[in-house]
């Protein structure tokens, strides 16, 4: 049976970025985070992920890495990245809370020619929502996004996630605070 999914951005929603010092940076380059070493997770986001883990939902990360395409990382990098919060966000038996993370490495203005286009899997495009929707048979109407960006809601609207569960954290609405609000909207989750 379908089950619903909660997509997640990765950073500034799951785990720091805006707030690390320069050096963390991939070529100084603000935000392009690609040193496992530097993964924090945010206040609270590990447990509020096993409250929505324990409630039926998939957790399932989706994340823009254009640093790849802008040539200040490799895709080893991110994916060690990726390996390193996997690491970290796991339940009170050390089992993994997300059931995915996918990760889109092109950009439209980049250096290396790899990856230096505009793609389908690139928010606010759907693509890496839709792709997981189909390999973890997901019940999109029920699902959620959640991030910090207006373009991580808009990838979750184009999905077919409703309005009404496209959550923007921030410092006063973190994911503690989205996770309240999803659990409250199901009570038969
Ligand atoms: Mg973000």
């Amino acid at each position: 049976m379908p089950r619903p999914a909660i997509f997640l951005d990765r950073d500034d929603t799951l785990i720091e970025n805006g707030s690390l010092p320069p050096e963390a940076f991939a070529a100084r380059h603000h935000g392009d985070l690609c040193d496992p070493a530097w993964v924090r997770p945010l206040p609270g986001a590990i447990e509020a992920c096993r409250r929505l883990a324990r409630a039926g939902f998939a957790l399932i990360v989706v994340s823009n890495q254009g640093l790849v395409a802008r040539g200040h990382g490799t895709i080893d990098q991110v994916e060690a990245t990726n390996d390193a919060m996997r690491r970290l966000f796991v339940d009170d038996q050390r089992r993994g809370l997300l059931a995915a993370i996918y990760y889109c490495p092109f950009h439209p203005i980049g250096r290396v020619p790899a990856f230096t286009r505009e793609h389908t899997w690139r928010k606010p495009a759907p693509g890496m929502l839709l792709a997981a929707a189909a390999a973890f048979d997901i019940d999109l109407p029920r699902s959620w996004a959640i991030g910090d960006k207006p373009r991580d809601l808009e990838s979750g609207r184009r999905a077919g996630v409703p309005d009404s569960n496209l959550l923007l954290v921030s410092a006063a609405f973190d994911l503690a605070a989205a996770a309240d609000r999803i659990l409250a909207a199901s009570p038969s989750q």
